[in-house]
């Protein structure tokens, strides 16, 4: 069995890897350690090797470990899906929501937001693959939807996220990450510079970052396979 500290630093030199062959600058790729499922102590040992940025897609169980980790200098981003009447403690406990994917959470979000609190980061999560189940908007509809999302207050809209539909071929993997790219690109402006492409997971963050991703959301190369129990 490898350590999290092991396989972090296995993740660190992929991502380092895959920066070199597309020639970007060393560094560029924030890596987001999503800790799902995982324990406190799992979260202290990723730390004690460097890592701050950990991901979460489950309320109640991210809510208890930002609790019982408030001694740790962490950044804490919300990666999963968003159920309206729980936007609060959101609002209140998060950094960043990567996937925003309707405009009342946003506006909600924007409201909840501690005043004291800089406004909270989040990125535009978009369907890349034209299933239904894997949710986001619908390319078509970001121009129009834009303008509207950066006219609310609380909330700095950063980029766009998206989660592709998992495949081993390598073209395949690229296809979604480059549609979501060309997006930003025609989207972006002096006054929204839609830094951050969030796309890229244990499976395909090569991809991702060839393609131009500045944040990877890593859960299981770092930490191993999920297990899941009921309380999941
Ligand atoms: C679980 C999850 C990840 C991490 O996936 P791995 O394949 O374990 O790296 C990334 N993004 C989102 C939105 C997730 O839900």
């Amino acid at each position: 069995m490898s350590s999290i500290k092991q396989r972090l630093t296995r993740v660190r030199q992929r991502i380092e890897q895959a920066e070199r062959q597309a020639e970007r600058t060393p560094a560029s790729t924030i890596l987001l350690a999503v800790s799902k499922t995982r324990t406190a102590d799992e979260i202290r040992a990723a730390f004690a090797a460097g890592q701050t940025a950990f991901g979460e897609n489950y309320l109640q169980d991210a809510l208890e470990k930002i609790d019982a980790l408030a001694d740790l200098k962490l950044e804490w981003h919300f990666i999963g899906r968003i159920q309206s009447n729980k936007t609060k403690p959101i609002a209140e406990n998060f950094d960043w929501v990567h996937s925003i994917a309707s405009l009342k959470h946003a506006r909600r979000l924007g409201e909840q937001r501690p005043p004291e609190r800089p406004p909270l980061k989040i990125c535009i999560q978009v369907n890349t693959s034209g299933e239904a189940s894997k949710g986001g908007h619908e390319p078509e509809q970001l121009p129009e939807l834009l303008k509207a999302y950066q006219a609310l207050p609380g909330i700095e809209v950063v980029g766009l996220m998206t989660i592709p539909a998992l495949t081993d071929d390598a073209a395949a993997q690229r296809r979604p990450f480059r549609l979501l790219r060309n997006l930003r690109d025609t989207l972006r402006s002096d006054a929204l510079p839609l830094e951050t492409l969030s796309m890229g997971m244990s499976g395909d963050l090569e991809a991702a970052i060839l393609e131009g991703a500045t944040i990877v959301r890593i859960g299981t190369a770092i930490f191993g396979p999920r297990q899941y129990n009921s309380t999941n």
